[in-house]
């Protein structure tokens, strides 16, 4: 079982060059965020932001516009309606689709109009509505994507994967993911106290970071947005996946010697000062 390691991330988040700009750190559009969830997409927008994309836009119900754009002013803020969203997804090099998306006709469409706009240069990172979709209609897949990133937690993974948690071991995730995407361009992040990171081509890498303050609400949502600036600035593969994972796991680690419960947003305004310390070796 190989961990990620300290130097393994070090070795993704180098230190920024002079003279680069915010066309060097990628584009990444969030979809999430229906009339009821509105805080998943807030909190996977800001830690987006907060990991370091060169632009970040968001896709949402109109009920969330003026509280992201009073939250996050550095991101820009669609109304999903008002859009089209084939056209948007084109613009991107990484689309992270899923917190608090719902499951209703129009996450349904928007989840169709991504399979439908993707193509092979792009990444997409899936999380929470968005698999739970996928489980109940597997043709709504963004298969044509250059990566797919999927972040189940257990009970998430055993709806889209049929494998009941008891059985979720390495052979048995393993084999689920390459039925799931039988191109190979797959990625699972299953997350739980010991988050695994798995490729199709059967390597695993295991978080040794994290903490039982982290286990609350928005705490996925939040590392859905940390998967996808990390893949925008660093292209996307299992070691960048990873070091998301552990970036945000030690984020958390550091609120928790302080504090009881992490707070997501807490732990997303820690992540700049984390990538920093993670960069100067
Ligand atoms: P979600 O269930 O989608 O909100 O995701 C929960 C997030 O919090 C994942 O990144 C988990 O790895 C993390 N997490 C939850 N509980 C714990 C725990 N007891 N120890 C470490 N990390 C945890
Ligand atoms: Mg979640």
């Amino acid at each position: 079982m190989v961990e990620i390691s300290r130097e393994l991330v070090q070795s993704i988040i180098v230190q920024r060059p002079s003279q680069s700009h915010k066309g060097n750190y990628g584009k990444v559009l969030l979809i999430g965020g229906s009339t009821n969830y509105g805080g998943a997409i807030i909190m996977a927008t800001e830690a987006c932001v907060n990991s370091g994309a060169g632009l970040v836009a968001t896709a949402t119900h109109s009920v969330n516009l003026d509280a992201l754009h009073a939250r996050i002013p550095e991101a820009m803020f669609i109304d999903w309606r008002n859009r089209s969203m084939n056209d948007l997804i084109k613009q991107m090099d990484v689309i992270v689709c899923g917190p608090g998306l719902g499951m209703d006709s129009v996450a349904r469409g928007l989840l169709h109009s991504l399979r439908e706009s993707v193509t092979s240069q792009q990444t997409v990172v899936l999380d929470a509505s968005a698999i739970d979709l996928i489980a109940q209609d597997r043709s709504l897949m963004p298969e044509n994507a250059g990566k797919i990133i999927l972040t189940p937690h257990q009970k998430e993974w055993e709806r889209l994967s049929q494998i009941r948690i008891p059985y979720q071991n390495d052979s048995a995730n393993h084999t689920a993911l390459n039925l799931l995407l039988p191109a190979g361009n797959g990625i699972l992040v299953l997350k739980s106290n010991h988050t695994k990171v798995y490729n199709c081509q059967g390597e695993i890498l295991v978080n040794p970071l994290g903490n039982p303050g982290m286990a609350i609400g928005g705490m996925g949502d939040t590392l859905s947005g940390v998967v996808g600036a990390f893949c925008a600035q660093f292209g996307a593969s299992m070691e960048v996946a990873a070091s998301a994972v552990y970036v945000h796991s030690y984020a958390g680690d550091c609120i928790f010697k302080t504090d009881y419960v992490v707070r997501p947003v807490k732990l997303s305004a820690k992540i700049p000062q984390v990538m920093k310390e993670l960069s100067s070796k």
